[in-house]
């Protein structure tokens, strides 16, 4: 058995991602997931991988995002190699689209300052016409849109499905249905226990906290600076369809099912992760303004998730300084950073690599600045 002990606490999407990473490369991993009662940003999102308009105020992020995107495929061929699942990748460009002439100058301006930024984040401008040879179907409200070339989609519930399989298939431990409520660091031996609320116990050299909303409660315990805030997105979904859209879009997308999943919106609510009827409207009205052909198909299904973010929305990748070998991630794009998690977090937190050089940018001491103001930008 590997000497190397890791202790995941979160099964969604980016504590399965760290955790794949690190069992992938033998690293002894137990997974600690609460299960249906949480808040799970993993099975209620866009399924995006998207690389175009990130780190419009961190140009590191918008090369860390253009790494993930880059490391995706292999990735998602190595996962489906390992487990028969396919995580439903699609990376053959998407498109940003606009209803006004400054909208679409708007966004012109941030993708030439993160690609003079960051490098390497190419993308091109289009009017209506040259987007419909992409995009045939839309309506003559869309003034002018971006194309990226690597943009894209995966299925986020069959990824998720993918990396617990592969979780399984490498070795790892998954424990579904604890509600880890403590975090106990035995100093002297470099220990750590995670205590579950009905009565469990499990003991490793290294911990990671990627609960999501539920990191709020664990990070204190092991000294861990993680300011959280959260955005609930509703999404809307149509009866299936015939192909139309080979595109994904920001404002909808066709699945490979044939559904078109419309959406979202971000919004400050708290705790409440249902659904309104003026929003769900809005979302309508939007997509059908886009491509008009939606006005006379069913809708058939609704939901609202709650996206947790760091206030300033990027990603909190920290080590404690107290408790050496606990760990905290909080990140938007969890299904677009996945392939980066596994890969680079992963080995990292799993104590196999030092800490690479670029996660330098996400420590939390950014915000321990009480005066600073922050707007989550994701
Ligand atoms: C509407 C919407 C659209 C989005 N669209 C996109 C997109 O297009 N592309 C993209 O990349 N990202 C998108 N996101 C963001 C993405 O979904 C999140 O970044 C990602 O799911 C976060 O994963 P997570 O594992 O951190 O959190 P979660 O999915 O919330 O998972 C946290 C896990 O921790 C467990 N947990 C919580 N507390 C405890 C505890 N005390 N003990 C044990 N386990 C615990 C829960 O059971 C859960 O499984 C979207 C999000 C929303 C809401």
């Amino acid at each position: 058995m590997s000497l190397k002990q890791l202790t995941v606490v979160g099964g969604g999407l980016v504590g399965a991602a760290i955790a794949y990473g690190a069992a992938r490369r033998g690293v002894s991993v137990r997974v600690l997931d609460q299960g249906d009662t949480a808040f799970r940003a993993s099975r209620g999102n866009f399924g995006l991988v998207w690389l175009s308009s990130k780190g419009g105020g961190m140009p590191e992020y918008a090369r860390w995002t253009r790494n993930a995107v880059q490391q995706w495929e292999g990735f998602h061929q190595d996962l489906l190699k390992l487990t028969g699942v396919n995580s439903g990748l699609v990376q053959k460009g998407g498109f940003w689209l606009g209803f006004s002439d400054g909208e679409v100058q708007k966004r012109a301006d941030l993708l030439a300052k993160i690609d003079r930024e960051a490098g390497g984040v190419p993308f091109q401008m289009m009017d209506n016409a040259e987007l419909r040879q992409y995009l045939p179907d839309i309506g003559p409200k869309v003034v002018g849109g971006s194309w990226g070339a690597h943009d894209g989609t995966a299925n986020p519930l069959m990824l998720l499905r993918a990396l617990h399989a592969g979780l399984k298939m490498a070795g790892a431990d998954l424990v579904t249905g604890v509600d880890v409520t403590q975090i106990d660091h035995d100093a002297a031996n470099g220990r750590f226990t995670a205590r579950s609320r009905d009565g469990q116990s499990w003991t490793s050299n290294r911990i990671v906290i990627a609960a999501g909303l539920g990191n709020v409660d664990l990070v204190d315990q092991v000294g861990i600076l993680a300011p959280m805030v959260k955005t609930r997105g509703q999404v809307l979904i149509t009866e299936r369809l015939r192909p139309f859209m080979d595109y994904p879009t920001n404002k909808a997308r066709q699945t490979s099912e044939g559904t078109v999943q419309i959406g979202s919106t971000s919004e400050d609510v708290g705790f409440d992760d249902g659904t309104t009827v003026d929003k769900i409207g809005g979302l309508a009205r939007r997509a059908v303004e886009t491509f008009p052909a939606l006005a006379n198909v069913r809708m058939v299904r609704a939901w609202g998730a709650l996206r947790p973010l760091s206030p300033d929305g990027y990603p909190i990748y920290q080590e404690s300084t107290s408790c050496p070998g606990a760990f905290v991630v909080i990140c938007h794009s969890g299904v677009t950073l996945s392939a980066i998690h596994a890969n680079v977090l992963g080995p990292w937190m799993g104590g196999l690599t030092d800490a690479p050089a670029e996660v330098a940018k996400f420590e939390s001491k950014r915000f321990l600045d009480k005066n600073a103001r922050f707007t989550s930008d994701h």
